[in-house]
């Protein structure tokens, strides 16, 4: 293998960055993964997160999986349900899981970032913020942590307001609200039903939970803005305001929020991005959110920047054993990669339009389509989708 893309500088150390440190490494790349927190307590927190049958794929493929599964909380069903109580849809993530061969995990987000901060090992930079990127004819120049850098490859893996996409993108407009905010909490387990993934729907907000390994279960409560305007004009704190928006859901709903401390339940406002033709110049590209941002609908942001690093590996082994040439490098990780993300990004958009949704007649109507088509059509749809992945 000639040595071509020699270094690579990967801007983030979230999901999306630590694996393409792995990733790259792997590929035979000397990659420093620089990453503006000093502190990592301050970035490992946050409740849990799915990691559907395509990321596992892409963990496998980079000796991951073992790791995971020790942290991880094996799904086999995910359940629809209306907050009345009534079963929409049910989907058998398990047999999905026997046929392709690779599982569903639900995992702590502290406890993976941790996984691929071991991973990653020292290649990990702390405390190096990404201030800005320029273009010249004979490549980029990174400044990070006080340095200027040149490396063959820079990756911004930045999330959703990456400064290396800001850099190559100078005039796009901020990211896009999308209308909801969420609110979470990790808690004791209270009783739920192992490997079980709920997903509540009731007029203009929505209730998702799931276990995740070592007893405890992960919820997250999903308002739309009007309820988080109301808040805000009445100063309520958002354990408040998040019993008060679901009292009267079915069990184990209250019992989940009565369970974290009303302080910890903060608001989360999601955001996306419209999809770009491009994101690539010839040595500088951009992974996971920074790329694609999309609203959490199909629980495929994280798995996209797992996805994404991967093959942007893949794609600079592929042009090291030929030409060695980081141009051809992007553009095939580009080719592999931008018809994909853009589908799920438009798909995880509609999801929550339809999520949001609160006028009695609209959502009768949305149980009885949900209960007509969700299995046979929408699921399969983007199950389909989701595990149609070409490593
Ligand atoms: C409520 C909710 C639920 C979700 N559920 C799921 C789910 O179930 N499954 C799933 O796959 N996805 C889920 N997602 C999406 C997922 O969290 C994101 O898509 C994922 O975290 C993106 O990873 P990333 O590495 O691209 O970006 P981030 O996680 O945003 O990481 C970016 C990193 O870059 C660092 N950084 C930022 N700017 C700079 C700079 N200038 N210099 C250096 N470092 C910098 C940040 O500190 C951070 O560590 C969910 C999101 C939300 C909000």
């Amino acid at each position: 293998m000639t040595t071509g893309i020699g270094a690579a500088a990967v801007v983030g150390g979230g999901i999306g960055g630590l694996t393409a440190g792995v990733a790259l490494r792997r590929a035979g790349v000397d990659v420093t993964v620089h990453e503006r927190a000093a502190d990592l307590s301050r970035i490992q927190s946050g409740g849990g997160l799915m990691l559907w049958h395509n990321a596992v794929r892409a963990l496998r493929h980079l000796g991951l999986e073992d790791r995971l599964t020790a942290i991880g909380h094996p799904i086999h069903t995910q359940e629809f349900r209306s907050w009345r109580g009534r079963r929409l849809a049910s989907w058998p993530v398990g047999k999905l899981t026997e046929r392709l061969g690779v599982g569903v995990f639900a995992v702590s987000r502290p406890e993976l970032h941790r996984m691929l901060v071991g991973a990653v090992g020292e290649d990990l930079r702390l405390g190096a913020r990404c201030d800005g990127v320029t273009f010249e004819d004979k490549g980029a120049t990174a400044r990070i942590g006080g340095d200027e850098l040149r490396p063959d490859l820079l990756v911004g893996a930045d999330g959703l307001r990456s400064a290396v996409r800001a850099a190559l993108m100078p005039y796009e407009p901020p990211p896009r609200y999308v209308g909801y905010t969420a609110w979470q909490g990790v808690v004791p387990d209270p009783g739920v039903e192992p490997g079980v993934f709920v997903n509540i729907w009731g007029r203009g907000r929505r209730f998702v939970y799931y276990p995740l390994a070592d007893g405890l279960v992960y919820w997250d409560a999903i308002t739309s803005d009007k309820v988080a305007r109301r808040m805000d004009s009445l100063g309520r704190s958002g354990g408040e305001i998040v019993r008060e928006q679901f009292s009267g859901w079915p069990h184990p709903v209250p019992a989940l929020i009565d369970a974290t401390p009303p302080e910890d339940i903060t608001p989360i406002s999601i955001f996306d991005r419209d999809p770009v033709p491009r994101w690539s110049t010839d040595s500088v590209t951009l992974l996971g959110d920074a790329a694609h941002p999309m609203a959490f609908n199909l629980g495929q942001g994280g798995c996209q920047s797992i996805e994404d690093a991967l093959v942007l590996a893949e794609c600079v082994t592929e042009a090291n054993s030929v030409s060695g040439s980081v141009k051809d490098a992007l553009a095939a990780y580009e080719r592999r990669r931008l018809a994909r993300t853009t589908t799920i990004v438009r798909r995880s958009r509609t999801i929550g339009s339809l999520s949001r949704w609160d006028h009695p007649v609209s959502c009768e109507f949305r149980e009885i389509f949900m209960r007509l088509t969700f299995e046979r059509v929408v699921y399969r749809k983007s199950f389909d989708l989701i595990t149609d992945t070409d490593f």
